[in-house]
């Protein structure tokens, strides 16, 4: 099997003595789409935060496409990461959160263009053009000159995801991407994610309650317990006979 895109290699994660996540190892293949399920503190966004670099690791190391995320190569050796390697490494992964964090300031395409322009230094045009394409993909085209706060919570969330896929990442986070919407907004958000998914070069991974999504349209589901992949295989193992007891628990309370 080739490398895996993604790979946590023995990983501990602490805040001060707690112990989030514990010895892990876990990866995603390239295209994969992986769901990660599991009650409130099993350190399923801190999984998603380490990926993004906006938390460290305590001990074990990361790797994003065979490279080390928090530690860059010394001859054999591996070292703590310099702030330009992680500024590198950090655009391969783009990330949407529960809570949208789109810049308040800017209009909808100038959030989908600063990136674009700041970091990968592409031209006005180009990065007009990228934003247009995506504003057309998540069905926004008519809102490219509104701020934020002019939006629903959907629209919002679906200018989050284009705007993290206008980094051309090789994989998309997503955090609980529909948690903090109406119910009645839920579907829209979950209908282009839906669409992402049918990419087959993009790897995917997925922080979510909507089990019945999570069933359709993941490769494997993780389910998260206290630091630790307590149980992983199909959505049909999973959510169709879970082995553990605490799986089968969960599941039960939340569907
Ligand atoms: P989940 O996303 O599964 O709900 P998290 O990964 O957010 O869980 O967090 C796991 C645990 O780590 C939680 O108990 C949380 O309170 C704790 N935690 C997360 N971030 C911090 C932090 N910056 N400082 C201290 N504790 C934290
Ligand atoms: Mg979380």
């Amino acid at each position: 099997m080739s490398e895996p895109i993604i790979r946590f290699d023995k990983v501990e994660k602490s805040f001060g003595a707690f112990n989030v996540l514990k010895d892990l190892d876990f990866e995603v293949a390239k295209g994969e789409k992986v769901t990660i399920i599991g009650p409130s503190g099993s350190g399923k966004s801190t999984v998603l935060r380490i990926l993004m670099t906006l938390e460290d690791v305590t001990s074990g190391v990361v790797y994003v496409g065979g490279q080390p995320l928090w530690h860059e190569k010394k001859g054999e050796r591996l070292v703590p990461a310099s702030e330009a390697h992680l500024r590198k490494m950090r655009t391969q992964l783009g990330m949407v959160f529960q809570s949208f964090n789109l810049f308040p300031h800017m209009t909808v395409l100038r959030n989908l263009t600063e990136a674009p322009r700041v970091v990968l230094g592409l031209s006005k045009v180009a990065a007009k053009e990228r934003a247009d394409e995506l504003l057309e993909l998540v069905g926004l085209t008519e809102h490219a000159h509104k701020f934020p706060n002019q939006l629903s919570g959907g629209q919002q969330q679906r200018v989050g995801i284009a705007r993290a896929l206008a980094m051309r990442p090789k994989v998309m986070l997503f955090d609980e991407p529909t948690s903090a919407l109406d119910p009645e907004l839920v579907g829209e958000v979950l209908n282009v994610i839906r669409h992402l998914a049918e990419a087959h070069d993009l790897t995917m991974l997925m922080v979510t309650h909507e089990m019945r999504f999570a069933r359709e349209i993941s490769d494997r589901v993780c389910f998260f317990d206290q630091g630790r992949i307590r149980e992983q295989g199909t959505p049909d193992e999973i959510f169709g006979n879970p082995k553990e007891k605490r799986t089968q628990q969960f599941l039960r309370a939340v569907t």
